[in-house]
């Protein structure tokens, strides 16, 4: 058994509008991979990042350029 996330291993799509264009967001990757844990850039509502039950991702709208995070459970395999 192995965990890891959907959305890293193409298992899942991202299927989130735009609240402000309704465009469909698009993932732009997990946060965790470019940004460390202690990123000036991490909301602190979402402290403690617990890397190992999360991969966290930045979607985004290509349109109007709106971003947010979500946090995608890690699965089974
Ligand atoms: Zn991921
Ligand atoms: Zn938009």
């Amino acid at each position: 058994m192995e965990k890891i996330c959907p959305l890293c291993n193409a298992l899942q799509q991202i299927t989130a509008e735009c609240p402000q264009c309704g465009a469909a967001l698009v993932d732009g990757g997990a946060v965790s991979s470019y940004l460390g844990p202690y990123s000036p850039y991490m909301d602190t509502q979402c402290l403690p990042f617990k890397s190992e039950d999360y991969c966290l991702h930045l979607i985004y709208c290509p349109v109007c350029q709106y971003d947010t995070r979500i946090q995608l459970a890690f699965v089974m395999i």
